[in-house]
C-alpha cells in the first residue's frame, strides 16, 4: 500500500499501482497499452477509463474487476473507485488505422464449400459487432451468389456522388454488394480481370467513411477473390466457416492452408451447425404433443444432453487445435437463425431471447478478442508480393 495520503496522491501512483495488471489477451500491461485513460483524484475519488481494444471484449468484467482489486489493494484506504469502461477499436500500425482510410480492421469471411452458412455467419459476425457499439461495414465479394442484400433485407441502387459509390445502409450496417448492381435473376460472368476491377472499386471507391470493422463474404472456396484481396491491401485476418462433417473439415482445411499461403492470419474457425437443440425446437415450434414431451423431457433426459449432434460432434474445434487456430465458437443448427435469414432479418437473431443469441454473441466477443490480438502481435502486416 502506499504511504501516500490521499491529498498527495497523483496520477504516477495510480499508474504505478496498476502495474502487472494485464489484459489477459493480450498477455501487456494495461499501462503501457495505453488503456488506462482519464486518471482523476479529487473529493477522496478516484476516476479512470479503461480504454479497452474493442467494445465486444469478452473479458470487459474480469479486466474491471482486476483493476478494481489492484486499485484497493495498493491505494490508500478510503477512496471512492469509479472505473469507466470504454473502447476504442484500433486498427493495425502507428497510425492505428488500416489500409484504406478510414478502415481500421478489414476482416474476410471464407469457407471451404458452399452452403456450411458462411454468408450468415458473415451477417451474423457485422450484427453482433455493431450491437456492441461498433462502427460496422459488410462487404459482399460473393459476386457470383451474393446473398448479403437478401439476409440483411436491403435493396436499393448505390447512387455516386462525384468519383464515390455511396454505400447501402441498413441496420446500422454500410453495405456493398454486386446484388445492388444487377437484375434480380441474371447471373454474373465475369473473368479475372474483371472481378479483380470489381474488388478494388468495393474496395476503394465506396464511400465507406470511418468503419471500425470491414466485414467481407467471400465466396466459397479457394479462387481467384481471396487471391485478388489479398493482394489488394493488408487484410487483418480470415474467418474461416465449416460444418462439423469430416468432408466439410477437409475443406476447411484447404481454406486455412490457402490464407497462410496468402500471408493472410486466420483470426479463427466458427463451427455452424454444430449441433441441433431439440428441446428448444420443441419446446417452441412442436405440435402440443411434442411440447409434452420436451416439457416432460421423457425422451431426452437419458442420454443428459439436450443437444444432437446430427454430423458428429468437436470435429471442428480438433481441427480448429490440430491447425494451431483459434476455435470462435459452436453454432448450433437454429431454426429462428434460417427463417431470419430467408426474410432478411437476420438481426433479429440477436434479439433478446432467441436461442441464437448467446452463441452468436459468444462467437463474435471471441472473434473480436483476436482482432485485437492479431494488431497488437503483427503491427503490420505486408502486401502480398510473392506468389508462385
Ligand atoms: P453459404 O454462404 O455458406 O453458402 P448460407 O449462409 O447462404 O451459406 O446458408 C445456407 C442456408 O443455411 C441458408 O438457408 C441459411 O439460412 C441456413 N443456415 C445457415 N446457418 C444456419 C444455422 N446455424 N441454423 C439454421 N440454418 C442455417
Amino acid at each position: 500500500m502506499f504511504s501516500r495520503s490521499e491529498s498527495t496522491l497523483t496520477e504516477r501512483d495510480v499508474l504505478e499501482a496498476l502495474k502487472g495488471v494485464k489484459d489477459p489477451d493480450l498477455g501487456r500491461d494495461l499501462v503501457d497499452l495505453g488503456m488506462i485513460k482519464d486518471v482523476k483524484i479529487a473529493d477522496q475519488t478516484v476516476s479512470l477509463a479503461v480504454n479497452l481494444t474493442t467494445p465486444a471484449c469478452p473479458l470487459k468484467a474480469q479486466i474491471e474487476r482486476d483493476v478494481r482489486a489492484a486499485l484497493e489493494a495498493r491505494l490508500p484506504a478510503g477512496l471512492t473507485l469509479q472505473i469507466n469502461m470504454t473502447a476504442d477499436v484500433r486498427g493495425k500500425g502507428i497510425r492505428e488505422s488500416g489500409d484504406i482510410p478510414g478502415i481500421k480492421n478489414v476482416i474476410a469471411v471464407g469457407s471451404g464449400k458452399g452452403g456450411v452458412g458462411k454468408s450468415t455467419m458473415a451477417a451474423a459476425v457485422a450484427h453482433g459487432l455493431k450491437s456492441y457499439g461498433a462502427r460496422v461495414g459488410l462487404m459482399d465479394a460473393d459476386v457470383y451468389g451474393p446473398s448479403i442484400p437478401h439476409l440483411v433485407g436491403a435493396s436499393g441502387r448505390p447512387m455516386a456522388i462525384g468519383e464515390r459509390i455511396q454505400p447501402i445502409e441498413a441496420s446500422g450496417l454500410k453495405l456493398m454488394s454486386m446484388g445492388f448492381l444487377l437484375e434480380p435473376d441474371k447471373a454474373v460472368i465475369m473473368r479475372g480481370p474483371m472481378l479483380h476491377g470489381i474488388m478494388t472499386q468495393f474496395l476503394r471507391q465506396v464511400d465507406w467513411g470511418d468503419l471500425d470493422y470491414l466485414v467481407i463474404d467471400l465466396p466459397p472456396g479457394t479462387g481467384d477473390v481471396p487471391l485478388t484481396l489479398a493482394q489488394s491491401l493488408p487484410l487483418t485476418g480470415a474467418v474461416v466457416v465449416c460444418t462439423p462433417q469430416e468432408v466439410a473439415l477437409l475443406d476447411a482445411t484447404r481454406a486455412i492452408t490457402m490464407f497462410r499461403q496468402l500471408k493472410v492470419p486466420v483470426l479463427g474457425m466458427i463451427e455452424n451447425m454444430a449441433f441441433f437443440d431439440m428441446l428448444g425446437y420443441l419446446r417452441e415450434r412442436g405440435g402440443p404433443q411434442a411440447r409434452k414431451l420436451a416439457e416432460g423431457r421423457e425422451y431426452f433426459d437419458a442420454s443428459g444432453d439436450e443437444r444432437v449432434y446430427l454430423f458428429g460432434r468437436g470435429g471442428a474445434r480438433r481441427k480448429a487445435e490440430q491447425m494451431g487456430v483459434p476455435f470462435l465458437g459452436e453454432i448450433p443448427l437454429n431454426i429462428v437463425l434460417r427463417e431470419t435469414g430467408d426474410e432478411g432479418k437476420i438481426e433479429q437473431a440477436f434479439a433478446p431471447g432467441s436461442p441464437a443469441r448467446p452463441y452468436l454473441l459468444g462467437m463474435v466477443e471471441q472473434l473480436a478478442a483476436q482482432i485485437s490480438i492479431q494488431n497488437i502481435k503483427t503491427p503490420r502486416m505486408p502486401k502480398l508480393e510473392i506468389l508462385s
